[in-house]
C-alpha cells in the first residue's frame, strides 16, 4: 500500500459529495446540528456514515441524499471542495478530475454560485497542494431532463469565462442508473458535444441499461465510460458494444470497491478489469466515491495489482494510461504526462 501510495496517480471518476471523508462529514454534522439546535434528527445519520461495509446502489442513493441535506450552503460547499482536494493530493494524487451536480437551492444557492464556489476552491487549493484540478459537472439523470439543459446552459458560461477559462473541462453523466432512460439525455449530450465539451458517461451500471448504453453509444457521444460494468459481450448483456469501444479506445473508469461495495460485481476477482487489460485497452482506475466506499486512490490500486497479480511495470502502465485518458488539452496534458514519468522514474 506504501508503494501505491507514492505513485503519481490521476484520479478521473471523483464525485464531490461521495468523496467526503467521516472527518468531513462530522465536521457538516456538527455544523447542522448548531443551525437547528437539536441533535436528536441526525445522531442516526453518523452511524450509517461511518460504516464502510456493502450498500446497495438504492442504498448509497439515500447516503447521496443525507449528504446533501448538509451541504446545503455555500459554505459547505467550499468546505467540502477543499477537504476533498487536499485529501487526494495527500493520497499522492496529482491531478484530479472533481465533478459535481450543480445545485439550486431556494433562498441558499444557485446553481451558478455553486460552481463560482467550487472552481474557486479549486484555484486556492491548487495554490497550496501539489495537485492539479479541473471540474467536470454533472448531469443527474434522476433530476430530468430539464434540469440537464439548466446544467448545460450554464456550463457553457465558463468556456470563455474571464477567471474561470479551462477549469471546466467536461461534461458527466450520472445518477441513479435504475432512474430515468438515458436516451432521453442524447440531444443534450449532443448539444454539450457541439459545443466543444468532452463527455464522461455512467453506462451500463446495472444490467437493465443494455439498450439505453447502445443507444448513447452508437450515436457517438462518449469520450470516456464510467464504470461500464456489462458492456463485455460474453456477458449476455452486452449488444455488439464491446468490439466499438475497442476500435474507438473509449478509455474506462474502473471502480472497484464502488462496483464490488455496491453488488453491481460479486467479488474482486470478477470484475470486468482484467478482460479489458489483457487486451490492451485504456482503463483509468478510479474510486468513485471514496468516501461512501470508504477507500483512497492508492487503496484501490492495491487491490487493483493484488487481485490481478500486476507487475511493476503494469501498474506504471495504469498510471501513464489515465494521463492520456484525461480531459486535458494536449499542452497541458505534455506536462501531467512528463510529472507522472518523472515521479515513476524516482520508484525505480
Ligand atoms: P455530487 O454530484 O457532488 O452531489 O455527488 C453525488 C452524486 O454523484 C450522486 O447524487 C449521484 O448523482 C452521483 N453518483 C455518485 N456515485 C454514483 C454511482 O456509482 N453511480 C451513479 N451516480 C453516482
Amino acid at each position: 500500500l506504501t508503494y501505491c501510495r507514492n505513485l503519481p496517480k490521476v484520479e478521473l471518476h471523483a464525485h464531490l459529495t461521495g468523496s467526503l471523508s467521516d472527518d468531513t462529514v462530522l465536521q457538516l454534522l456538527e455544523a447542522k446540528e448548531k443551525e437547528l439546535g437539536s441533535k436528536n434528527s441526525l445522531c442516526s445519520a453518523k452511524i450509517t456514515i461511518s460504516k464502510g461495509h456493502q450498500r446497495s446502489l438504492d442504498e448509497c442513493f439515500r447516503v447521496f441524499e443525507l449528504l446533501h441535506s448538509l451541504t446545503d450552503s455555500l459554505e459547505a460547499i467550499r468546505k467540502i471542495t477543499q477537504n476533498v482536494i487536499q485529501e487526494f493530493a495527500e493520497d499522492g494524487v496529482r491531478y484530479l478530475e472533481l465533478r459535481t451536480t450543480p445545485k439550486n437551492i431556494l433562498g441558499k444557492m444557485t446553481k451558478k454560485e455553486y460552481v463560482d464556489t467550487v472552481l474557486e476552491a479549486m484555484i486556492n487549493e491548487m495554490k497550496t497542494c501539489r495537485i492539479m484540478v479541473r471540474l467536470l459537472v454533472s448531469v443527474d439523470r434522476g433530476r430530468g431532463v430539464e434540469d440537464a439543459w439548466s446544467t448545460l446552459s450554464l456550463a457553457k458560461q465558463y468556456l470563455d469565462h474571464d477567471v474561470f477559462k479551462g477549469l471546466l473541462v467536461g461534461i458527466d453523466v450520472s445518477g441513479n442508473p435504475n432512474k430515468g432512460n438515458l436516451a432521453d439525455y442524447i440531444p443534450i449530450l449532443k448539444e454539450a458535444k457541439k459545443c466543444g465539451f468532452k463527455l464522461a458517461v455512467h453506462l451500463a451500471e446495472v444490467k437493465s441499461c443494455v439498450e439505453e448504453t447502445d443507444a448513447v453509444l452508437q450515436n457517438g457521444l462518449v469520450d470516456r465510460i464510467g464504470h461500464g460494468t456489462y458492456l463485455l459481450d460474453n456477458n449476455g448483456y452486452g449488444i455488439n458494444n464491446q468490439d466499438m469501444i475497442l476500435k474507438h479506445h473509449i478509455p474506462i473508469e474502473i471502480c472497484l470497491s464502488s462496483n464490488v461495495k455496491t453488488e453491481s460485481v460479486s467479488s474482486f476477482e470478477d470484475h470486468h478489469f482484467p478482460v479489458w487489460h489483457a487486451l490492451k485497452h485504456p482503463l483509468a482506475v478510479s474510486t468513485d466515491d471514496k468516501g461512501v466506499f470508504s477507500t483512497t486512490l492508492s487503496n484501490e490500486y492495491y487491490i487493483c495489482a493484488k487481485t490481478f497479480n500486476l507487475s511493476e511495470k503494469d501498474i506504471h502502465e495504469l498510471c501513464l494510461h489515465a494521463v492520456e485518458a484525461t480531459f486535458l488539452p494536449s499542452s497541458d496534458k505534455d506536462i501531467l504526462r512528463q510529472m507522472v514519468k518523472d515521479d515513476l522514474s524516482k520508484l525505480m
